[in-house]
């Protein structure tokens, strides 16, 4: 089966700044919030020549990881400014 390594990044990070930074928890908006941030980024597909340990260093590149989580911040503003989640948020702070 084909994957999309950045799709996998991107379920990757959301999970890990998910609580961090208090994102909606809306299923909902969840799907939106990465579907919005793969459209963003590219694609990536690995072939069959590619080791285990150079995917895995796909997954854990510093620099990708930063560009995957900026992509994400700008969805959720996108995405949660509508939301009921979104707005308590904004009228608390
Ligand atoms: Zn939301």
């Amino acid at each position: 089966m084909l994957q999309n390594y950045m799709e996998i990044m991107v379920n990757e990070v959301y999970s890990e700044v998910k609580d961090k930074y208090n994102i909606c928890h809306e299923s909902k908006c969840e799907n939106d919030i990465k579907s919005i941030a793969l459209n963003n980024l590219p694609p990536v597909y690995f072939l069959s020549t590619v080791s285990e340990g150079e995917k895995k260093a796909f997954l854990v590149d510093r620099q990708r990881k930063i560009t995957v989580l900026t992509k994400l911040t700008e969805a959720v503003e996108i995405v949660c400014n509508k939301c009921e989640y979104g707005k308590k948020n904004r009228a608390s702070l």
